[in-house]
């Protein structure tokens, strides 16, 4: 899979994908993740990128041409499943949305900053819009190193055994049950008796009336 990140501060997602699962994804081969500078695509003497807004008001907008050559140029060489915009009014980032975008072979992440993209760029250029959820931030870097996160951990090869993405949180719709590990005793504090059994099916049965227990309590909308 390729990940192609437009953003004006390239910086900001060098950390995100240099360490753990995903910098060993990389490694392997099974994502390429490319972080494109948009200022590149600037036609101005000083690489603009912003401009004021029509109409007036607090805050610059990014301007479309950059965002239009960039995403033409890429184009070019590649096919995009999804072009997406960040945006904190965009459909909301769930598990489903991370397992979907995980099947796509190229996708773009298009960061915005200051009061977001010129609105033409919505409307023309991207086929998608994501939200990591309902505040806003700075620049949309952070949450397209979230929703980069979210999909690379699902690619076939990526986690050292597949069934542990299965395992998570949201996957068959309910949360994950409690974990434990050495020392067995802590202070007094016993690990659960049935996960030292060594009884497969016994753990099993207790680990799904575990999810489905914390599921009542903490997210009982997944059940409904
Ligand atoms: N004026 C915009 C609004 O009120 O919806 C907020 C712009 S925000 C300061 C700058 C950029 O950060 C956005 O263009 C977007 O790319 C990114 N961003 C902010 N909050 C986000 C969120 N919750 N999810 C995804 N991207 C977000």
């Amino acid at each position: 899979m390729r990940i192609d990140i437009i953003t004006i501060h390239p910086k900001l997602l060098i950390s995100p994908f240099e360490h753990s699962i995903l910098k060993r994804a990389q490694q392997k081969k099974l994502v390429n993740v490319n972080i494109i500078n948009l200022r590149n695509y600037a036609n101005t003497k000083h690489k603009n990128t912003d401009d004021y807004a029509f109409g007036g008001g607090a805050g610059m907008v990014m301007m479309i041409e950059p965002i239009d050559n960039c995403i033409k140029a890429l184009k070019a060489d590649n096919h995009y499943d999804e072009i997406i915009y960040l945006s904190p009014d965009g459909e909301k980032l769930n598990q489903s949305v991370a397992n979907q975008l995980s099947l796509c072979k190229n996708i773009i992440l298009l960061c915005g900053h200051y009061k977001g993209v010129d609105e033409r760029v919505r409307q023309h250029l991207i086929t998608r819009e994501i939200s990591i959820g309902d505040y806003v931030l700075t620049g949309g870097e952070l949450a397209a190193a979230v929703v980069a996160d979210s999909i690379i951990r699902l690619l076939p090869g990526v986690l050292n055994d597949e069934t542990s993405a299965l395992n998570d949180s949201f996957q068959d719709g309910l949360v994950a049950p409690p974990v434990y590990t050495r020392p067995a005793e802590y202070n007094g504090w016993q690990v659960p008796e049935v996960l030292l059994s060594g009884n497969e099916k016994v753990i099993d049965d207790w680990r799904h009336q575990q999810s489905l227990n914390r599921t009542k309590i903490r997210r009982p909308d997944l059940l409904q």
